[in-house]
């Protein structure tokens, strides 16, 4: 069993490390907030007095932080200096593609291997170990970090070197996006023109624009298997991270030379639904715009 430290215990990373302590590893957690470091404890993990001392003696470090500017300060900060030069790095969070290139190539300026790992899943996958994980890196540091990844997931996949992760979760989600807008834009015009919701649902599901927007998490509430709809769109994954990742596609896009129109309109819609008053709701409830239903800030 391994001893880890794991940096970033909030919706997402408390779920992952309980996992891992359950596993049976050697859980060393770190968050600013007393709550979720009460709560990692109390899921078997032993508390750190920082990200540094978490890393200290660490054969693994996990991180799961907000965005880029976290994840470079962590590891540059504290990480770097205090973990064994033996241990694999691994990052979970969802990054830019060039943060995490960076923080990959910082690492290995000291002789560090490190991964860029981010998920797919919400925080129901977290807790339940089932996330999908994209991973970056060199062969020997996947061979290294699959079995770790693999306690709190389903699937550990390689999608090539530093940054490969990153860049396959970001054209994941710029699908995701642009499929749930087009789902829902389906959906609110099919009411429109008279037709009943299960029983488009039933044609959908079954017709050439199935999808999983469709048929894993139909944005109408009492269609399809229960999704965040059936709970008043709480829970699930938050139109505001929607919106980061977007963001995030349509930035690595201009740096790449891409076109992504979808994907900016998407962005575009994601951003106009951020602005009202329903910011918190899970990202299916973006149908709310599209049929008027939403809430004005
Ligand atoms: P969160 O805000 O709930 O958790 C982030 C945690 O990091 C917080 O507890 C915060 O206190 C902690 N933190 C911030 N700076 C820190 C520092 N310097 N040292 C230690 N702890 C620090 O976010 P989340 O929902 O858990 O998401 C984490 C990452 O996972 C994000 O990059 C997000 O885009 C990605 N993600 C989230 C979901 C989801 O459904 N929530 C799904 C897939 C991917």
């Amino acid at each position: 069993m391994a001893r880890i430290g794991f940096i970033g215990l909030g919706n997402m990373g408390g779920g992952m490390a309980a996992n891992l302590a359950k596993a049976g590893h050697t859980v060393r957690a770190f968050d600013l907030a007393e709550a979720a470091l009460a709560r990692a404890e109390a899921a078997g993990c032993t508390r750190a007095a920082s990200a540094a001392d978490a890393a200290t003696d660490a054969d693994f470090v996990v991180t799961m932080l907000p965005a880029g500017r976290h994840v470079l300060s962590v590891y540059q900060d504290q990480v770097f200096a205090a973990v064994p030069p033996s241990a694999l790095l691994l990052d979970c969070s969802t990054i830019d593609v060039a943060s995490a290139r960076a923080v990959s190539a910082a690492a290995a300026e000291r002789g560090l291997a490190m991964v860029d790992a981010p998920v797919s899943g919400g925080i129901a996958a977290a807790n339940s170990g089932t996330l999908t994980f994209m991973v970056g890196g060199t062969d020997d540091a996947f061979a290294k970090g699959e079995p770790i990844l693999a306690a709190m997931g389903k699937a550990v996949i390689h999608a090539g070197a530093a940054g490969a992760g990153q860049a396959a979760k970001i054209c994941n989600n710029i699908i995701l996006g642009a499929t749930m807008v087009a789902t829902c834009e389906g959906f609110a015009l099919a009411q429109k023109l008279g037709l009943d919701p299960q029983t488009f649902y039933d044609i959908a599901s079954k017709a050439t624009s199935q999808s999983w927007s469709i048929t894993s998490y139909c944005p109408l509430p009492g269609v399809g298997p229960t999704s965040p709809a059936d709970n008043g769109y709480q829970g699930g994954f938050a139109a505001a991270l929607m919106l980061k990742d977007l963001k995030l596609a349509v930035e690595a896009a201009g740096a790449a030379g891409a076109s992504v129109p979808m994907g900016a309109a998407a962005g575009a819609l994601y951003q106009a639904f951020v602005n009202g008053d329903d910011q918190g709701l899970d990202f299916s409830a973006i149908i709310k715009l599209l049929d008027g239903t939403q809430h004005k800030g």
